[in-house]
């Protein structure tokens, strides 16, 4: 339920609002708009009064949410949610990049990545130290000496950095480097790890499962913004269906639907939804014009030679061709590319 103040109401009428929901037993979320105060119920209270409410001096009207997120709704929360991480923006005008290496494999590799992203425009590195590897066997990332250079790469090229976190545990740890935390495709339904990111207050990247609908992605994020953390990026990275020319299909309706049903940033990531780097360019020209408010890239100076996700990773070149390209895209969707 939303309390939807008059334009004219005053800050003791909001109080008394207030005091009067928080007696039923309801936490709160107040909006506080430039035209208008919206007050959001949340929690299981005594039944809601609506007429009660209704009477109170300064009240517009009561609306219900009956979708079951809440603080994740654009009802909830009408104006879209920006989310600042630096200098960067996210969710507002500017279309924002994230490069780097799917995985941090060495400080050569890391720092070459780094700096060849940062010239060509990106604005955010990403980069993994804990990888979600299918085969234990297959390389599980640098951990915590992964993290360290991440850090040295943010100080050389002044780009924050976004890392995924797999474990409650290691989040005070990510959360120690990181400027962002990726929740990954694989974790979006590891429920204690979304409670741990949530009492953080880093901002939240989380990712579409493999085969998460998009109310579960909203669940997910809704989990995290109920633990008090209201910084959340969505990122639709495909799904799996029967097709296997790509690693995934792109769900590319998601970003307006994600848009329209919820105030949250949204990005994409053309590296895993396609699985592969000459598809990574048009998918992203897609997303932009879908209305994406950003990008995750994948990129490693010598692909052939990265131990994972080569086949999808541009080089340095083509990243900075890619990052050209949506420059002279952004205009015509109205968006700006710092
Ligand atoms: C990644 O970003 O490197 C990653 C593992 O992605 P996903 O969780 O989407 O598979
Ligand atoms: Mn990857």
């Amino acid at each position: 339920m939303i309390v939807v103040m008059k334009r004219d109401a005053t800050s003791a009428q909001i109080g008394e609002v207030i005091a009067r929901v928080e007696e039923w037993g309801y936490r709160l979320h107040l909006s506080e708009g430039e035209e208008r105060t919206i007050i959001g119920l949340i929690g299981n209270g005594r039944p809601i009064l609506r007429e009660q409410l209704e009477s109170m001096a300064g009240v517009e009207r009561t609306v219900p949410i009956l979708r079951p997120y809440k603080l994740a709704s654009r009802e909830f929360h009408p104006r879209d949610t920006v989310i600042r991480v630096g200098d960067v923006a996210i969710g507002g005008e500017d279309f924002v990049i994230m490069a780097g290496p799917c995985a941090v494999e060495s400080r050569e590799q890391l720092l070459e990545t780094a700096r060849a992203v940062r010239e060509a425009g990106a604005h955010i590195l990403r980069g993994g130290a804990f990888k979600p590897r299918t085969s234990p066997y297959s390389f599980q990332g640098l951990g915590e000496e992964g993290l360290r250079l991440l850090a040295e790469a943010r100080k050389q090229t002044g780009l924050p950095v976004v890392t995924e976190v797999m474990d409650p545990q290691q989040v005070a740890l990510v959360a120690s480097y990181a400027d962002i935390l990726q929740v990954g495709a694989r974790n979006i339904q590891n429920y204690a790890l979304l409670h741990a990111v949530g009492e953080s207050r880093l901002p939240v990247l989380l990712k579409r499962g493999i085969m998460c609908t998009v109310e579960e992605l909203l669940m997910a994020a809704e989990y995290v913004l109920s633990h008090g953390n209201y910084q959340v990026i969505l990122c639709e990275r495909g799904i799996r269906t029967f097709e296997p020319y790509t690693r995934n299909t792109l769900d590319i309706s998601a970003v307006p639907l994600l848009k329209q049903l919820s105030h949250l940033p949204v990005i994409v990531d053309p590296s895993h939804a396609t699985g592969r780097w000459e598809l990574v360019e048009p998918v992203s020209c897609a997303a932009l014009a879908a209305g994406a408010d950003g990008l995750l890239v994948e990129v490693h100076p010598r692909p052939e030679e990265a131990l994972s996700d080569g086949p999808q990773s541009l080089k340095p070149e083509r990243f900075a061709a890619l990052v050209r390209r949506l420059r002279a895209f952004a205009w015509a969707a109205g968006r700006k590319l710092p």
